[in-house]
């Protein structure tokens, strides 16, 4: 039987493959890597995504030779590789993993057009997501099952959604073709990741987060102190799938003796773990929206925001942690992206593209989906939902545990309520370190009056009344 190419690109994983499942039984693998001019200058944009990418590659190279087999390496256009390794192999199917951002698609539609033009099968699997898109294909009732969060979610927690895990084991080619060396951070002018990556290692963290943390999740999700999961990043990158990630998750409900907080954390965990599938499934519409119109591209208090001195503790913090650590805390991400549309007023891409830079996870459909929700843009339904960002502080960190952490010229605060006094000038503070954080940069309520102002007025002038649902 001819042999079949799998592209790699974002799942670097060898368990849980729906793509083995999708190939004939006893086909051979060929694992290719390419590395085109599009694909090097993109990883080379963020050093952390680089480091992290060539450390998960370094360790599917293991795990393929752990097996017979190893990752073919080409550093050359897309086109003439896959001609060249399949005349020299005899594949005649093209295998990848499918994108769900509009940058993705463009990419699986470019490889499906070389593939068909030289004659092979292009086969682009669901990998990312945890439930079948065909469990929310077009109803009785028109209703494409994704529209409405709500209704999607019903659908996907239906208990037959959970996927059963993807046995099927690779048959991988012994390496025939000599190979270019695996991509090296320095290559894009990164350093090595500070850390074990890997699909075993992703694992490993699967399992002490389910065993250990899961029982606090539901609060740890609004409490910046408090840590979440750390997923994301290696669900991002493919080394975890989400259908496991689900599985093991709602395991944990079989226990009899579940306490009431696990249950609820349990529940919190996998409406995270759906928003994921929704918004992948949505990733690819990126048509603009009038509304768009409300918000500007350029601001010179973005400088304040890039910097972390808005004078906002819960903004600056977030986006100190962002910097330092290349993540950020996701209740924090809301209120930082709220801030950074409403109250500086600009387009949900300024926000977006500067997490890019420093952001470790890679994840282009969650970050479009997300920005876009949170300068009311949502999928579902477009309405601006402004965060007020000091209530938010005071509800989500008030012994100002995150805040301190991040923004060490407020270490010696005692809690949030004392920092609202200082920067209210209601409380003299006679340390000197304080002084050197700026008071609110804007007056957040006036300028979330003044946006939902133009946003009435705009509606008004576009809309008919009454019709406050836009349905896309
Ligand atoms: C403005 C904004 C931008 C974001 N940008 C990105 C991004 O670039 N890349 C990215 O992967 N995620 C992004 N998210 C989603 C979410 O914040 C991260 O997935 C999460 O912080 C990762 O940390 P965690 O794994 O500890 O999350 P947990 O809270 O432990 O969540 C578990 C998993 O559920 C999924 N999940 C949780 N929240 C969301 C959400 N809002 N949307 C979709 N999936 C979710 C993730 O896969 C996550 O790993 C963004 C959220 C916001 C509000």
């Amino acid at each position: 039987m001819n042999p079949t190419l799998l592209c790699f690109d974002r799942d670097l994983r060898l368990t849980d493959r729906a793509i083995f499942a999708a190939l004939e039984p006893g086909t051979q693998i060929v694992p290719l890597l390419v590395l085109d001019r599009r694909r090097i200058e993109r990883i080379a944009r963020n050093p952390r995504r680089a480091a992290y990418f060539c450390a998960a590659v370094e360790a599917l190279d293991a795990e393929l030779r752990l097996r017979g087999s190893r990752l073919l390496v080409r550093r050359a256009p897309l086109d003439t590789t896959i001609r060249s390794v399949a005349r020299a192999t005899g594949a005649r199917v093209v295998a990848w993993s499918k994108r769900y951002d509009p940058a993705g698609a463009r990419e699986d539609l470019r490889l499906q057009a070389i593939a068909e033009e030289h004659g092979m099968r292009a086969l682009a699997v669901h990998e990312a997501v945890a439930v079948d898109p065909e469990r929310f294909a077009i109803d009785d009732e028109g209703d494409a099952g994704f529209r409405s969060f709500n209704a999607f979610y019903r659908r996907w927690r239906a208990p037959e959604s959970v996927r059963s895990p993807v046995d099927a084991a690779a048959h991988l080619s012994p390496s025939v073709l000599p190979s270019e060396p695996l991509p090296h951070p320095e290559e894009f002018a990164a350093s090595c990741f500070p850390g074990t990556v890997g699909e075993r290692v992703a694992r490993a963290e699967l399992e002490r987060f389910v065993n250990d943390r899961l029982v606090e999740y539901a609060r740890a999700v609004r409490t910046p102190a408090l840590p979440t999961s750390g997923l994301g990043l290696p669900l991002s990158y493919g080394l975890l799938s989400g259908r496991d990630v689900v599985r093991n998750v709602c395991k944990r409900l079989e226990d009899p003796f579940l306490l009431a907080e696990e249950r609820a954390g349990i529940e919190r965990f996998l409406r995270a773990m759906a928003r994921r599938d929704f918004l992948l499934f949505a990733g690819c519409d990126e048509a603009p929206q009038p509304e768009e119109r409300l918000f500007t591209r350029a601001s010179a208090e973005f400088a304040a925001l890039a910097e972390a001195r808005t004078g906002f503790p819960l903004v600056d913090a977030g986006m100190r942690e962002l910097v330092a650590t290349g993540t950020m805390h996701p209740a924090v991400r809301s209120v930082v992206a709220s801030f950074c549309c409403f109250d500086l007023g600009l387009d949900w891409r300024v926000g977006m593209e500067e997490w890019e830079r420093y952001l470790t996870e890679d994840e282009p459909a969650l970050a479009i989906g997300n920005w876009r929700w949170s300068a009311g843009l949502r999928v579902d339904m477009h309405f601006p939902r402004i965060i007020d960002p000091q209530r938010q502080f005071l509800r989500g960190d008030p012994q100002a545990r995150y805040v301190r952490r991040w923004i060490p010229e407020l270490a010696l605060l005692s809690d949030a309520r004392q920092l609202h006094a200082w920067q209210d000038r209601q409380l003299a503070l006679d340390f000197f370190e304080i002084e050197r954080y700026p008071r609110p940069m804007l007056d957040h309520r006036a300028r979330a009056v003044a946006f939902l102002e133009r946003y009435s007025l705009w509606r008004a002038a576009t809309q008919p009344v009454g019709a406050l649902r836009s349905s896309r």
